[in-house]
């Protein structure tokens, strides 16, 4: 019998791996429902997705339907976007990303003077970085030494002068590119694990790879329709549900977990996985226990400041995901990161699921997502920093798309670091759990089995392989086989 803490994504992939194997599975969920991050509101006639709307490698859940013998698309659809993003300058420059390769170099080439040549080999240098790291990386333990005993892993060591660990990705970026724009672009993609692209490694730009080379993708439905299909299988396949059940701690007796206790009572388990954040994990489930201290004090993510906006127009210009730049890109994350506060000038991003799923506004309408990276919850003041943010969000739509955006709004939500912090209980607000703006953060995040407790698995945003919907469903999956290997069924 194993008992999982949270129905995020990766607790509902880690119960439908163990499930598929025999085991007995029971979710505990501190809400009403399922997908923690991966869920929705609706107010006043508009409905928005809370959290994640960029989706990528979609196989990764089409797996889980197949370990059943279902197919995926009998519950689960998805179009594949032809254009990635839009992206806005304040010169006016715009930019409408292709996901075709051909048809991108030649269109970024041309926009923005670079030598299709260099564009062509950093496509290429990304595809190397990726295939030497995902076998070992996206699929394995770091944890156990079976992972190093392959051919795989020797070959990625052999060529690690290729996998650019040693230099920022900004620096990478320099050494390809000599349009700030294009540099811009490309450095974007450190904020996909919630880093800045001025300290993460260089490897990190096999993120635009997956986009350009699997592709985007919109699920019909919105990307909650993701959480509500993986739920119905976990039903189908007789995994039980308690919501609306906050665990309160691990039961440990001598090293071991023997059980959970929650806000209605106790049960017993064999064995415990974590959907939970790891550092609440030990902070509030385990207290007393000797916490791996070293690797809990990695600096976490970027959090996120969100306006859900009804607005009461349509935008030609704009597409599902869009992106308007800020003017003083290093600035931001100097703010983010070292000053813990916003941007006097941010970099927003709005996504529009409306354009896809017109049911999601009024007719006429859009539900506008506007997104800011932002500081983890420090205790800042954070009704006057969302003021602010609002007031300067509001004056650079309205610029760069020549309309008063302020008087179209006519519903709003707000979500903050402490909102996102309070909902998901993820430490400090963190999107993505720990930053990767160390040479090695990528590769030394916390593991998905405890160190010190022999039955008691981690899975989710904040432990290994880490955080965004395609690494969540892989953790997922990594914690099902450690946990066949130490407890075979
Ligand atoms: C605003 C925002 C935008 C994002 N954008 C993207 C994107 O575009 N693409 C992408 O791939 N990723 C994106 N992400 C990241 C992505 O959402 C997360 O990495 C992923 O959803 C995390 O899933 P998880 O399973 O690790 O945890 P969570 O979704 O945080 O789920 C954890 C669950 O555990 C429950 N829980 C916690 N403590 C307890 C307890 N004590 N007892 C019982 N239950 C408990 C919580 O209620 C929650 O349901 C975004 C995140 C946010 C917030």
């Amino acid at each position: 019998m194993i008992g999982i803490i949270g129905s995020g994504i990766a607790g509902l992939s880690a119960a439908l791996r163990l499930r598929s194997l025999g085991y007995e599975v029971t979710v505990f969920e501190a809400h009403q429902g399922p997908g923690g991050k991966l869920d929705e509101i609706t107010q006043d006639g508009y409905c928005f997705d809370l959290g994640p709307s960029l989706f990528t490698m979609p196989q990764y859940i089409d797996e889980l339907f197949e370990l059943y013998g279902e197919d995926p698309r009998d519950h689960f659809n998805y179009i594949k976007k032809e254009t990635l993003c839009n992206y806005f300058w304040t010169d006016g420059t715009r930019f409408q990303t292709p996901a075709d390769k051909q048809h991108f170099i030649t269109s970024f080439s041309t926009t923005f003077n670079e030598d299709p040549k260099k564009v062509k080999q950093f496509l290429e240098d990304n595809e190397v970085k990726y295939k030497l790291t995902a076998p070992l990386f996206l699929q394995r333990s770091l944890h156990r030494i079976k992972t190093y005993l392959n051919w795989i892993t020797v070959k990625a060591i052999l060529k690690i002068y290729r996998l650019d660990l040693f230099r920022p990705l900004y620096a990478t970026l320099t050494s390809y590119f000599n349009n700030p724009k294009s540099i811009q672009f490309f450095s974007r993609h450190a904020t996909y694990n919630g880093s800045t692209p001025y300290r993460t490694p260089g490897i990190m730009s096999l993120i635009p790879h997956l986009e350009m080379h699997f592709g985007t993708y919109y699920p019909e439905g919105g990307m909650r329709s993701i959480t509500e299909s993986l739920y119905q299988l976990a039903l189908r396949q007789g995994i039980q549900f308690r919501f609306d059940e906050k665990v309160t701690r691990i039961d440990l007796h001598k090293g071991k977990a023997v059980g959970l206790t929650t806000v209605k009572g106790s049960y017993p388990f064999d064995v415990v996985v974590s959907n939970m954040d790891v550092v609440p994990t030990y902070r509030k489930l385990l207290k007393g226990f000797k916490a791996p201290e070293k690797i809990l004090s990695q600096e976490r993510s970027s959090s996120a400041l969100i306006f859900y906006w009804g607005i009461k127009k349509s935008f030609q210009d704009l597409d599902l995901h869009n992106i308007f730049f800020s003017d003083k890109y290093e600035e931001e994350f100097k703010c983010i990161f070292e000053k813990k506060t916003l941007s006097e000038d941010p970099t927003v991003y709005v996504n529009i699921s409306s354009k896809h799923t017109p049911t999601d506004a009024p007719e006429g309408g859009e539900n506008w997502f506007v997104m800011i990276n932002a500081p983890g919850n420090y205790g800042q003041n954070w009704e006057e920093l969302i003021e602010l943010s609002r007031e300067r969000i509001l004056n650079k739509l309205s610029t760069l798309l020549g309309k008063n955006i302020k008087e179209l709004v006519e519903t709003e939500f707000v979500w903050d670091p402490r909102g996102i912090e309070a909902k998901t209980n993820s430490f400090l607000g963190a999107l993505y759990g720990a930053a990767s703006n160390d040479r090695m953060a990528a590769f030394l995040r916390h593991p998905n089995k405890a160190p010190q407790i022999s039955n008691l698995y981690f899975c989710g945003g904040s432990v290994h392989p880490g955080g965004g919907i395609p690494l969540c469903v892989q953790s997922g999956k990594i914690v099902s086989e450690l946990i066949n290997e130490d407890f075979p069924k």
